[in-house]
């Protein structure tokens, strides 16, 4: 390395935040760094307890795992420290009308036929009529989630266990705390106080962050995990907010723990409700819930009744109202500053992607990793996929809204009516009329998710990928039949969630 590329690089990281996203950001990058760590770069986390973390966000999705795998983490030992259980689906009550109730599975829809996707065959045979089975009889996850059992995925590609993807509930306190100790073990220095301003370079660029005793920390880089506030990419940096309200009106919940139930379930429940959505998400010692609606269409005392009369058992602690505006940054990553976590904005928890979100920047930063420049092209490159991997996602929450029947409050019937993002839209009616569903690399969600929601809310498509006309009925229909069974006798012949976990040393009686 010359003198010139050894001045450029970045030395110095300081992140502005504790809660999850700001220990992920700094254990990612202490593991990345390793030994340098302790000499050649420096990382320093500012957290203020008097300003304290959002302490929600329990839900996870299946990539939480390659973020664990990443870090080298023990997934057992993570477990046990951070009250986990097993998610293998989401179910969703009452969205398309009252008194139904759909699943969002993780993992495959069966295998594929002459490299064709199952559901398509699915499509077929239940347009024309002869459809043996409900299209969740083709996901092993959904079989064990029904029957509160657990597997984990083998490698075999004839079982469908070789399908199935899992994720974790957790108590995101614990993580932030677990990945806290695992980062300082690896020289991560921690500052506990109060930023109370930002001192800036001539080119628009963060120098130093100033603290409330007047300390001044500088940084070459700086990752913004302060929660809402957004204290530097907004605060300082003046990034710009777009705000997503009109497509997804919820921007506040009640949220509070209830004592565990007899069995954890693995599985979060998604309840609709008149406006907004309750979460049931069972922890090892407790269960946590919140109702997520929409101030437009009811108010907090209505919101808070609503909540206290549909949870099990009385509340482990008072119910706390979150307010939030879903959206995005304009600019994610500004001048030597990445926002990660609430900061870079906020999709309601629907379908638990926030903390994904937290990870899946930090891994396109790395893929991106600057020098102290930070050239504008590297990171208007990284913004331009990180919008379109959030477009993905906001599109893919509002299809659980635009497609419901329902139209027996307010809030169900502007979102039946409400306008929709083109991309949203096309993408409904490809479906509707073709049966396909193309997404692209940086989506997060696979067409197999689309086809769940699609059909779980209704929206049958008429016709099927044409390439399997070519592949004779019969032998497809036996294989349908056989899939079904084997998935049947594999959940058959599963553990019970619980004992799963107690296994693993968990605690959940
Ligand atoms: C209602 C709700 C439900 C959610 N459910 C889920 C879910 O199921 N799944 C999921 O993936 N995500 C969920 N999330 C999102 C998840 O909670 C967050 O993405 C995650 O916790 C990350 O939060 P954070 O670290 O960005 O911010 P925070 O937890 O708010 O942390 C902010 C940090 O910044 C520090 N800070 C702020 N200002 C200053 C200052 N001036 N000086 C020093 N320090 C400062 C604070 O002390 C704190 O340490 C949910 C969010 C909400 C609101």
């Amino acid at each position: 390395m010359n003198a010139q590329s050894s001045s450029r690089e970045i030395r110095n990281v300081v992140i502005v935040g504790g809660g999850t996203a700001g220990w992920m950001a700094a254990s990612c990058l202490a593991h990345i760094f390793g030994p340098a760590l302790k000499d050649a770069k420096q990382i320093t986390l500012i957290e203020s307890k008097d300003i304290g973390t959002v302490g929600v966000g329990e839900a996870t999705i299946p990539t939480i795992l390659d973020f664990i795998r990443f870090l080298k983490i023990d997934e057992a030992d993570f477990i046990r420290r951070t009250q986990s259980t097993f998610k293998l689906a989401i179910k969703f009550a009452d969205w398309r009308v009252k008194g139904e109730a759909y699943w969002h599975p993780f993992g495959s829809l069966g295998p594929t036929i002459e490299n064709r996707p199952l559901y398509q065959y699915w499509i077929k045979q239940r347009n024309e009529g002869v459809a043996q089975h409900p299209l969740m009889d083709l996901s092993i996850a959904i079989k064990l989630a029904e029957k509160n059992k657990f597997a984990t995925p083998v490698s075999d590609p004839r079982s469908p266990l070789s399908g199935l993807k899992y994720a974790l509930h957790f108590d995101a306190t614990l993580v932030a705390k677990y990945l806290g100790e695992y980062s300082e073990n690896k020289g991560v220095q921690k500052i506990e106080g109060r930023i109370v301003d930002t001192a800036m370079r001539d080119n628009g660029y963060i120098d130093a962050v100033v603290m409330q005793d007047g300390q001044r920390i500088e940084a070459d880089f700086f990752i913004d995990c302060s929660g809402f506030r957004g204290l530097l990419i907004e605060g300082a940096l003046k990034a710009g907010y777009e705000d997503w309200t009109q497509y997804l009106p919820c921007d506040r919940a009640v949220a509070a723990p209830t004592p565990r139930a007899e069995y954890t379930t693995p599985y979060t429940l998604s309840t609709a409700k008149e406006a907004g959505w309750q979460w049931r998400i069972p922890l090892q010692g407790r269960t946590g819930n919140g109702y997520v609606y929409s101030s437009q269409f009811t108010s907090d005392e209505d919101a808070f009744a609503s909540f206290l009369s549909s949870i099990e058992g009385e509340p482990l602690a008072e119910p706390r109202i979150l307010r939030f505006t879903g959206g995005r940054r304009r600019e994610i990553w500004k001048a030597n500053c990445l926002s990660l976590g609430l900061a870079s904005g906020f999709l309601e928890p629907l379908e638990s992607t926030s903390i994904h979100l937290v990870f899946a920047s930090l891994f396109k930063f790395l893929d991106y990793f600057p020098d102290k420049d930070c050239n504008p092209r590297v990171t208007a490159e990284f913004n331009k996929l990180a919008i379109a991997e959030l477009e993905g996602i906001r599109d893919f929450l509002i299809l659980h809204y635009c497609t419901t029947r329902r139209d027996d409050t307010p809030f169900w019937r502007y979102c039946r009516e409400m306008v929709l993002p083109v991309s949203l839209e096309e993408r409904i009616e490809l479906y509707r009329e073709q049966g396909r569903i193309f997404t692209s690399f940086y989506e997060l969600f696979t067409p197999l998710s689309w086809v769940a929601v699609l059909e779980g809310m209704g929206v049958s498509a008429k016709r099927h990928d044409p390439l399997i006309d070519n592949v004779p009925a019969d032998p497809v229909a036996k294989a349908m039949a056989n899939v079904t069974s084997l998935i049947s006798e594999t959940a058959f012949n599963a553990r019970p969630h619980d004992e799963t976990l107690k296994a693993l040393g968990a605690v959940v009686d």
